[in-house]
């Protein structure tokens, strides 16, 4: 079989979606956590499944440099090699490859580069991308794209585009899925509009079973990819899946569930919660703050995760003893708790929209103000106890505090390139 995408309903521009895969259904919209190299860091795919990803993320750039996809298909494939037993979708590794200032050189037919791991020659081609793919069995594979930097000059962002959608007929053209499940085509056009939106179209001439938007976290202002977003959903298919690569923060996502997006994925609640940054429904809370030394209560007593939950959850004190003292523990029970909120923001989406209403707030965009957490009932909002999820994330960020640029463990050197995308990072 190969994949079936339907619309279950809709409010405003967001879709109430539902993605089958070949290996299981995805409830859209979805957030797809982040597997590079077949595994969540520091979760294994039992944890993954109970704190309810339905899809998981990989990458075949870092797969193809090791284990190598020989390897995994003589393995019996990417599913039966990391035991995720789910629907399973790879980048390409486009953006890793253009991350690789240096090491790579595009011409027409497609891209050589220089393995970051030890430096031996490797080539991509379009072709040769979702053939990889193919062969690692997945339910839905990616094309391979030029992601161009940013800021970049009209002229250039042009050029990289009919590059791109070039490559994009050669990979349809290519595309067996011989295992039944499906290829995806990715926009780029960097922030012009009127190329977004031609490219759009182009694209989706192209028939493919959905549509991505990319070049987005690379750098970019949050207002310049919010509009990216608000010109290319609409201009994409209305019968197929939407997936918008490399984004972001909850505020981020609910903007571009209203315009018609369906598919996330996103480093940054793994990456965060290795830093001692978690997601709260009441703000973001950095649990190695002293202020958390003897805090009984849990990370998020609204949250049923491992780490909160009751009778099992461990108090705020205990996570901020461990993390502060670098114990892998830490790491695990906070990605655990991320991810589940994550996880429970897109479920409380996907009941909004399948309410038929709008009951979601305006848009934050303000993130600048130092807060640790923010205390909702404090912030005038009546009843924010018995609002949704998704209703208070975006409340939260409204007033300022999901996450401090300086705060932002991506800023910092030791770890990955861009705001949740990364380049080389391994998620
Ligand atoms: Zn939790």
């Amino acid at each position: 079989m190969s994949l079936h995408f339907e619309v279950l309903s809709t409010s405003g521009r967001a879709r109430r979606g539902r993605l089958t895969t070949p290996h299981g259904v995805v409830e859209t919209p979805a957030f797809m956590p982040v597997g590079t190299l077949g595994a969540v860091k520091g979760i294994t795919p039992q944890e993954l499944s109970a704190a309810g990803a339905s899809i998981m993320l990989s990458n075949l750039y870092h797969l193809a440099l090791r284990p190598g996809v020989d390897v995994v298909e003589r393995l019996g494939g990417l599913h039966a090699f990391t035991g995720w037993s789910g629907p399973i979708l790879t980048d390409s590794g486009g953006f890793q490859v253009f991350s690789l200032e240096g090491l790579r050189k595009v011409d027409d037919d497609g891209v050589s580069f220089r393995s970051h791991l030890d430096g031996s020659p490797l080539r991509f081609t379009p072709e040769g991308v979702v053939d990889l793919q193919s062969r690692l069995g997945v339910d839905v594979a990616m094309i391979l794209d030029e992601c161009p930097p940013w800021p970049i000059d009209r002229g250039r962002a042009e050029a990289s585009w009919r590059r791109t959608l070039a490559w994009a007929r050669r990979a349809r053209e290519a595309w067996k899925g011989d295992h039944g499940g499906g290829v995806f085509g990715i926009v780029q056009g960097s922030v012009f509009p009127d190329l977004r939106q031609r490219a759009a179209q182009e694209l989706s001439q192209l028939d493919f079973d959905g549509y991505a938007i990319g070049g987005v976290s690379v750098g970019e202002p949050d207002a310049d990819r919010r509009s990216i977003v608000e010109w290319t959903a609409p201009a994409l298919p209305d019968d197929k899946p939407r997936y918008l690569m490399g984004v972001g923060y909850p505020e981020d996502i609910l903007h571009a569930v209203r315009q018609g997006v369906d598919l996330f994925d996103c480093v940054l609640p793994a990456r965060n919660a290795r830093h001692g940054v978690l997601f709260t429904r009441e703000g973001v809370l950095k649990i190695r703050n002293a202020r958390y030394k003897d805090d009984p209560r849990p990370v998020d007593p609204g949250c049923g995760c491992p780490c909160c939950g009751h009778p099992w959850g461990v108090p705020r004190a205990f996570l901020h003893h461990l993390s502060r003292s670098g114990e892998l523990t830490a790491a695990v029970l906070a990605t655990l708790h991320n991810l589940r909120f994550y996880l429970d923001f897109l479920g409380d989406i996907r009941q909004c929209i399948s309410l038929g209403t709008d009951p979601w707030p305006g848009i934050p965009g303000d993130r600048t103000h130092e807060s640790d957490t923010i205390r909702l009932d404090n912030a005038g909002l009546p009843g924010s106890g018995t609002l949704p999820l998704a209703e208070r994330a975006a409340h939260a960020g409204r007033h300022g505090h999901l996450l401090l640029p300086a705060d932002r463990p991506d800023a910092q050197a030791s770890e990955g390139v861009a705001a949740g995308g990364g380049g080389l990072e391994e998620g």
